[in-house]
């Protein structure tokens, strides 16, 4: 067995990923090596290699947070999983298990939170290091690849619809059909709500179609909220913001119902604008959704095991990451870019 592996790091932000081979890590007590099969390219991937938000990763670091392998090793002391099982390495790393949060299983806002691909080296790499009791388990009939984007895409997007607690039968916007949005689509169809879905890509919203959205609307032409409103006869009970871009999240407020929620989940760095009036005379509430608790993981997972929610992936290998980061950068990866570790 050879003791190097392919990595693909951020020595400097704003700089392109460089490759390179470095040493096997050592699973220590209460850990896990994985042998990766599969990385999804998330857009928080961007935001990490550009240095984009207050908290900012330690320089240098390996991204990725939609890591699937196989468990290979395990340290000292490890129950929760055995050599053989198929996990992913998610955005929610670790946390401390103990503080009110973690006892609230809200843990992706523990103060001891680590974050894969982030605060922890992540799966653009042959192998990956992992904690046993945060790992989302993969269920059987799910192949790696297809897995992949549903350890931070789908969770974010199911659980984001979750909290926008919009019931069978109401409506939910979906703004940002990338990623996430695609698979949110997907979620809400099968959660039994009406899908409206934004995007400033023609491409993009004729994707949300096929996948079963009742409506669409270009953020890009006239009054996009206005159109959201006429469409579901007064505004989405519920709005999901995935777009990476700040005028989807002032748009957003515009395009929910009274006493609905706009939960956002994008993350572009900056602030945007709170029209104060209409969001208090109009009882609306803006809710931050990070991720998803280990129980949301499960769940999400269950709805694709279940055939009802599937991630339309482009498979590059990693070799290609800076050039597939180009692309997600201009929005012109269709949905998600997996990349292969298995060839
Ligand atoms: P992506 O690049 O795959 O998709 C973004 C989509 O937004 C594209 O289809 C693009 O055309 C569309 N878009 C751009 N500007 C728009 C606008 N003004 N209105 C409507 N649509 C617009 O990105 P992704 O991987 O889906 O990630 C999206 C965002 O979500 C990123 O900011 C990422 O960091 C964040 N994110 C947050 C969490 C969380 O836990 N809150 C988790 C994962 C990702
Ligand atoms: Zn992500
Ligand atoms: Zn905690």
């Amino acid at each position: 067995m050879t003791h190097t592996m392919r990595v693909a790091q951020v020595e400097q932000f704003g700089r392109p990923l460089v490759l390179k081979d470095i040493d096997i890590p050592t699973p220590g007590a209460g850990q896990i090596l994985v042998r990766t099969e599969a990385c999804g390219v998330c857009h928080t991937d961007l935001h990490a290699a550009a240095g984009d938000w207050p908290l900012k990763p330690a320089l240098p670091f390996t991204p990725g947070h939609e890591g699937i392998g196989i468990v290979t090793a395990l340290g000292a002391g490890v129950t929760a999983v055995k050599e053989g099982d198929r996990v992913g390495v998610p955005w929610l790393y670790s946390a401390c298990g103990h503080c009110e949060f973690c006892l609230a299983a809200q843990e992706p806002v523990c103060a001891g939170a680590q974050f894969g691909g982030y605060t922890k080296n992540g799966g653009f790499a042959e192998y990956i290091i992992a904690d046993p009791n945060y790992v989302a388990h993969i269920p059987a009939g799910l192949a790696a690849r297809d897995a992949a984007p549903l350890i931070c895409a789908g969770i974010t997007s199911y659980k984001g619809l979750k909290e926008t607690q919009a019931r069978p039968g109401q409506w939910v916007v979906v703004s940002g059909i990338g990623g996430l949005g695609h698979l949110a689509v997907q979620y809400a169809k099968a959660m039994g709500l009406h899908v409206c879905a934004v995007d400033i890509d023609d491409g993009k919203l004729d994707h949300a179609k096929r996948l079963g959205a009742d409506a669409v609307v270009n953020a890009r032409t006239g009054d996009p909220a206005a159109a959201v409103r006429h469409i579901t006869d007064g505004g989405a009970h519920g709005v999901l913001i995935t777009a990476p871009s700040l005028p989807a999240f002032k748009q957003g407020i515009a395009m929910t119902r009274k006493h609905g929620t706009c939960v956002l989940v994008g993350i572009p760095p900056g602030e945007f604008p709170t029209p104060l009036f209409e969001v208090v005379a109009n009882c609306i509430t803006i809710r931050g959704s990070f991720v998803g608790n280990r129980q949301d993981m499960a769940e999400a997972l269950a709805f694709a095991a279940d055939g009802k929610v599937k991630a339309d992936i482009e498979v590059q290998p990693l070799s290609a990451i800076n050039a597939v980061f180009e692309r997600l950068a201009k929005g012109e990866v269709p949905s998600r870019v997996v990349l292969d570790f298995t060839t």
